[in-house]
């Protein structure tokens, strides 16, 4: 288009046409052409601002990413390590528990399994301050008084939850 304006202005200048209509057609196509040339630098510059936008927009969304990426990659971390740790414990209780079952009587511990299983993973409890502290009732005079009876060896049980009721000092007997 500029090309085509200065080839315009080119033979306006050089005098070659002589016929006012050619010469009014010539200055009228010139300027028609500056015309739509600005119009076209002001689309060219409205789509540079909009692309300058754009650019700034994904530059900060890169930098969005990679700190969430940053952030995923520590928690990622972290839970891996913490499960390490967990089954690192479940090991080491697992081979405690297995010492000690093994000094249990089968029955005993074949009742206090069946109860752990209906008991949401609670076998036996504390007797604590006359409470059960698998349940958390307080036992009622004639039990406790039962309990208070039965010689140290006898497994006695929660009358309300029926767990392994475990006697120590502090059992308030
Ligand atoms: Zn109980």
């Amino acid at each position: 288009m500029r090309q085509r304006a200065a080839r315009d202005q080119k033979r306006l200048d050089s005098g070659a046409v002589t016929s006012p209509k050619d010469l009014e057609n010539l200055q009228h196509e010139i300027a028609s052409l500056a015309r739509r040339q600005s119009d076209l630098e002001d689309v060219v510059l409205e789509v540079m601002e909009r692309r300058e936008a754009a650019q700034e927009r994904a530059t900060e969304l890169t930098g969005r990413v990679e700190s969430l990426q940053s952030k995923i990659s520590d928690a990622t971390a972290r839970r891996d390590a913490a499960v390490e740790e967990i089954d690192n414990e479940i090991a080491t209780v697992t081979k405690e528990r297995a010492v000690i079952a093994g000094t249990i009587p089968a029955d005993l511990l074949k009742l206090y399994d069946k109860l752990r299983e209906q008991q949401g993973g609670v076998g036996a409890a504390r007797l604590y301050q006359r409470r059960c502290d698998g349940c958390r009732q307080e036992l009622a005079i004639t039990e406790l008084n039962e309990v208070r009876s039965a010689p140290a060896d006898t497994v006695v049980r929660c009358e309300n939850c029926r767990r392994i009721l475990v006697r120590t000092p502090e059992s308030g007997l």
